[in-house]
């Protein structure tokens, strides 16, 4: 493979991590090559009619980083940023959270550089369309799963459900996650990433013998992921006092009230000018003081500058990568906050994912209590084992939760074996 294709600052970061962890369990070289660089890469050509007559050719990405586990299991990103060593480390990272979460799966991810708020419905229809018919030969249920990811939605799994049925002649409902319910998706998929994040944070909090009643949170993001952790914390009773998206930030040391927030955020499309909170400046907002923090939107927003500065006690890590190595260097020496890192944190999704994959071949559909019931025992476990890891063996969480998974995925490339 030619591994400068990869050349990009978030894949150098996962695979700084890995090689940390890599250490760490004394992975031998050849375990350590074959569980660190992806087993695919996908790039297509998209050329799709937009809305003026004009043709314009967009590029597409999906990278499948194993299938010893089972299918690979991902999101899709729609955004201008998107590039092949961005998907490559959010497939790795994938990778470690089905197998962190003992899911038969592992990791891809995939996206097209493209600005999806500037493109109409029908161009983005015919842009799903064409990607899906592109890498066809790459995906199947028992081979490469989409779901939603930034800038995409269950509408998007449903045109590529659509295409794909065009193809076999019949429907299959397994090919994605992340469908609308009318067209299988499962009760409980859409907040299913913020609840996971809340939920785990108010088991911090108990770790930490704080009762979530009184604890002030802030959320960056107000997305699918911000918004369901905002609500669901405030379910547990926790004032959530900060909120930010990419117009700006908001700040009511009394509470935002988040219902009020979403239905704002319906008719305007951003919470910028929310009568019910002031403005703040949005790095400074990171740094307030608060019990959760909870980075629910990007990626290396919690870095070398800004680490030595957080007054969290938690930092529940909603987006995938949102603390840089170097963040993580300063934040082990302060010893003071309790990370819950992202492939733990954020699992939530790709949980219910699995469920939603699971009830499309039993042909069967479970209720909302089923669904979140089972999503908070499996979250339960998996934040009990990275715990445990961590307190026996003396390292962060992050260390723990990655060295679990990488251990389980390697343990399964040398069962499994290689053809003589
Ligand atoms: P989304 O597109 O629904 O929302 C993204 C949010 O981030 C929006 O509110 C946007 O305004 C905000 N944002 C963008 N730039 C910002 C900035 N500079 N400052 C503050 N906010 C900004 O995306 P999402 O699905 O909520 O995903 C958010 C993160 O969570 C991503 O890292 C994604 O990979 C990760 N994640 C998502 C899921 C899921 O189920 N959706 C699961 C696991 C991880």
């Amino acid at each position: 493979m030619q591994k400068e294709l990869l050349a990009n600052p978030v894949f150098a970061m996962a695979a700084e991590q890995f090689d940390l962890v890599a250490e760490f369990l004394a992975l031998p070289a050849d375990l350590r090559e074959r569980c660190k660089w992806p087993k695919r890469l996908i790039s297509v050509a998209v050329p799709i009619q937009r809305d003026d007559g004009t043709t314009q050719v967009f590029y597409g990405h999906r990278v499948q980083h194993h299938l010893t586990r089972g299918p690979v299991k991902g999101g899709l990103r729609y955004h201008p940023a998107v590039d092949l060593g961005e998907v490559a480390a959010l497939a790795m990272w994938m990778n470690w959270k089905c197998a962190l979460m003992d899911l038969p799966y592992g990791g891809g991810k995939g996206g097209i550089a493209c600005d999806p708020r500037h493109m109409s419905r029908g161009e983005l229809e015919r842009l799903t369309r064409r990607f899906t018919m592109e890498i066809l030969p790459f995906i199947g249920p028992e081979i490469d799963v989409m779901a939603p990811d930034m800038g995409t939605n269950e509408q998007t799994m449903a045109w590529i459900t659509d295409t794909y049925a065009s193809h076999t002649g019949y429907l299959v409902p397994s090919i994605v996650t992340g469908k609308p319910l009318g067209m299988q998706g499962s009760a409980g998929r859409t907040q299913a990433t913020g609840h996971g994040v809340a939920f785990l944070a108010t088991n911090a909090l108990h770790k930490l013998g704080v009762s979530p009643e009184n604890t002030t949170a802030i959320v960056q993001g107000f997305g699918n992921v911000g918004s369901h952790t905002a609500m669901t914390l405030a379910a547990y009773g926790v004032k959530v006092i900060g909120i930010s998206d990419a117009s700006g930030a908001l700040w009511n040391p009394g509470g935002i009230d988040i219902a009020n927030l979403r239905v704002y955020v319906a008719e305007h499309g951003v919470v910028r000018d929310f009568p019910g909170a002031d403005a703040i400046d949005p790095e400074e907002m990171l740094c307030q003081p608060c019990d959760i923090l909870a980075p629910a939107a990007l990626d290396r927003v919690i870095t070398g500058e800004n680490a030595g500065r957080l007054q969290c006690r938690i930092l529940a890590e909603g987006a995938n990568g949102p603390t840089t190595p170097e963040a993580d260097r300063i934040l082990n020496e302060r010893g003071d906050i309790f990370v819950i890192p992202d492939i733990l944190c954020n699992a939530g999704g790709v949980t219910v994912s699995y469920f939603e994959w699971v009830q499309n071949f039993q042909r069967f559909q479970w209720n909302e209590r089923e669904v979140i019931t089972k999503l908070e025992t499996m979250m339960q476990r998996a934040f009990e084992k990275v715990t445990g890891f961590a307190e026996r063996n003396k390292v962060s969480q992050r260390m723990a939760a990655q060295a679990i998974a990488i251990k389980t995925v390697a343990d399964a490339k040398a069962l499994r074996g290689m053809f003589p």
